[in-house]
């Protein structure tokens, strides 16, 4: 892996770790279900460093999987302009987490997003949070990259959106195949995007330079 990949493992620790605040409401059937996958594992669910990992996975399950609870109209919240700018608006190198709805392991890496607006666009810090809606959930990579497409075009009925996702899947490279390299990419292309070669070609070069691979 190179330097960049390693820091994208490192925001990934850093993001399961985040939930060490255990306070607030407690899922104790969650906690129970990992007490049980504990012990079937041959573990003792009663040794120190175990004692209080059930109440750790239920929260970060329910952190990683938080995405089911937002809402785009609370995501958005009015944050849709009037704006003549007709060229493409590109957002790039935008780090995402989710969990494969196969093993329930992360996968993660980058999202390049553009649209091209007619007559509307959106704050631009809304399109990331747009991205952890779907990411924050059980998914595959491949739906994960559409939802994202379809919800931007719903939203803001632009000429375009255009949507490119790169990924590592742990699934992958911990267990299975074990191949450590192997980067999936997903692509969604709609409107202008996806009828000209030259529009596409024009946003994937503005996201030149922006891979995991680079
Ligand atoms: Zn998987």
């Amino acid at each position: 892996m190179k330097s960049s990949d390693i820091r994208t493992v490192t925001n990934l620790a850093d993001a399961m770790a985040q939930d060490e605040d255990l306070s607030g409401e407690r899922n104790e059937e969650l906690e129970d279900c990992v007490h049980r996958m504990i012990t079937l594992l041959g573990e003792d669910p009663t040794r120190e460093g175990l004692a209080r990992t059930p109440l750790r996975v239920a929260k970060a399950m329910q952190t990683l999987t938080s995405g089911y609870s937002m809402s785009i109209d609370q995501i958005v919240n009015n944050a849709i302009f009037t704006e003549k700018y007709d060229e493409i608006v590109s957002i790039k190198n935008i780090h995402f987490f989710s969990l494969c709805e196969h093993h329930m392991l992360p996968f993660f890496g980058i999202a390049n997003i553009g649209y091209i607006p007619d007559g509307k666009v959106i704050g631009l810090s809304k399109i990331p949070r747009v991205v952890d809606m779907f990411a924050k959930r059980l998914q595959v990579q491949e739906r994960l990259t559409s939802e994202i497409a379809y919800c931007l075009n719903d939203i803001l009925q632009p000429r375009g959106v255009a949507v490119v996702m790169e990924a590592y899947h742990l699934c992958m490279m911990m267990r299975g195949v074990e191949k450590q390299d192997c980067l999936t990419v997903t692509s969604c292309m709609l409107g202008d995007f996806r009828s000209s070669v030259q529009t596409r070609n024009e946003f994937l070069h503005l996201c030149g330079g922006h891979s995991l691979k680079s």
